[in-house]
């Protein structure tokens, strides 16, 4: 395997000491690929999963030429091109209960929708347009060949792959299979993702506070987004600031996990001892991303036993509770998505609204502030979610998407347009 840092270090506009935020994401992107390894999965628990083969249709859907309107079966060709036409009612199709028989000229049989087309039939008038007088049907002129019908095929064709590897299964898809009788699926494995808080000052729920210290909320809001994303999470717990427990945890994650993420312990004042042990477990890069929050981030691979075991991809996320959040959906929730064999998406989508305060913004750096989203006078507006601190968590639980500052903007006036993240529903 190619040395990951030398790969990185070659690379086109690579500054680990100040990365802009799409080169970050490109670069981490550019290194990893899918997971092997599939299972099979009864179609209901096939949901949110990622197709690993392609469905191929076993049948026509529909399987059969139907009506797609209640009304009037007919033969076009009876019709008259001006005026009215006069036909015989012979019998009624239903859907799952089909005419036998023919429609000679001259007649019609009451179809619903769903029905199969009579033999003879080429179009539908609806319900509503149509008289009935005793036997007599009376069609109104302005007719179509073809009108109201569904052909046998129109939607899924025999042999043909109806739903592709990689998809993720939403419920069209569920549907999709179902439709075509289909019971079980081959989806690709989830990730399965270890991850750890480092930091001597955290206390586990369950014990009391002590002077200095904060509970541990990373692993929670970690466990969250993951579990979200449908991966498998191996829940380390709290390893303390000590080169050996941190040892000792990195070595039995990366023998159980595709990907390790931490949080803290990455910061300046830290990254010196926890580099030294990274040299001995794998080859990680550490960054200063040129963002707001969440500026430094370890990115790499651990390996303890070399080549030998396949080893993990480890992101080492800031410590401070938003900038975990913010590097996790700028980064990670890309990366993971990617791990996961879905083709890799920008982080979320993204769209001008107008900002209705104003914001302070230096050049040099991309900045997520967290905003609400509304519309006035039906235009999209934001508005920030108060105060914007890298600790203050209640900024992202109010929100509903992320105001992208890019790069080489600065400060943003009240009225000004910005581009937003949209979250919701994503995360
Ligand atoms: P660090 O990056 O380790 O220097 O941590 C930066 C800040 O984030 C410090 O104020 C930490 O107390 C806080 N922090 C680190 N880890 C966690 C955690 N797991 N839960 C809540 N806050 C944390
Ligand atoms: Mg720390």
């Amino acid at each position: 395997m190619t040395s990951i840092l030398q790969t990185l270090s070659c690379a086109d506009n690579y500054d680990p000491n100040s990365l802009h935020v799409d080169r970050a994401r490109e670069l981490i992107l550019d290194l990893l690929s899918p997971v092997t390894g599939h299972e099979r999965v009864f179609v209901r628990q096939a949901l949110d999963r990622v197709l690993a083969v392609d469905v191929i249709s076993p049948i026509d859907v529909p399987s059969h030429d139907n009506s797609a309107m209640d009304g009037w079966a007919v033969r076009f060709g009876d019709l008259a091109a001006t005026g009215e036409t006069r036909l015989k009612n012979i019998g009624t199709a239903f859907a799952g209960r089909a005419f036998e028989g023919r429609v000679g000229a001259g007649e019609t049989v009451r179809i619903m929708t769903g029905a199969i087309l009579p033999q003879g039939v080429d179009c539908v008038a609806i319900q509503e347009v149509v008289r009935v007088e005793g036997d007599a049907v009376i069609i109104p002129p302005g007719q179509r060949r073809n009108q109201n019908t569904r052909r046998a095929g129109e939607d899924l064709q025999a042999g043909r792959p109806a739903v592709p590897a990689g998809r993720k299964l939403r419920p069209a898809e569920i549907g999709i299979i179902a439709s075509l009788g289909i019971g079980e699926v081959s989806v690709r494995r989830r990730v399965r993702v270890a991850l750890f808080s480092t930091g001597d000052e955290l206390c586990s729920i369950g014990t009391p506070l002590a002077p200095g210290a904060v509970y541990d909320s990373n692993r929670y809001t970690l466990w969250g987004m993951l579990t979200r994303l449908g991966c498998d999470v191996i829940d380390m717990g709290v390893v303390r600031d000590d080169p050996a427990a941190l040892e000792a945890a990195f070595r039995e994650a990366a023998g159980c996990a595709d990907a390790i993420i931490t949080s803290g312990g990455v910061s300046v004042g830290e990254a010196d001892f926890i580099k030294q042990l990274m040299a001995q477990l794998g080859e990680v890069a550490f960054w200063k991303i040129a963002m707001k929050p969440g500026r430094p981030m370890a990115f790499g691979r651990i390996q303890p036993d070399g080549a030998e075991r396949p080893g993990a991809w480890l992101f080492g996320l800031p410590g401070n509770p938003v900038a975990v959040m913010v590097t996790f959906y700028q980064f990670v929730r890309p990366a993971l998505l990617k791990l996961a064999g879905l083709d890799p998406v920008p982080p979320f989508p993204a769209f001008p609204a107008r900002c209705v305060e104003a914001m302070k913004k230096g050049r040099g750096r991309t900045e997520f502030q967290r905003g609400i989203l509304f519309q006035e006078n039906g235009e999209w507006c934001v508005r920030p979610t108060g105060a914007q601190g890298s600790g203050v968590l209640r900024s992202m639980a109010d929100a509903d998407c992320f105001i992208v500052l890019e790069h080489e903007r600065e400060t943003v006036g009240a009225g000004d347009t910005v581009n937003v993240q949209l979250m919701n529903g994503l995360v």
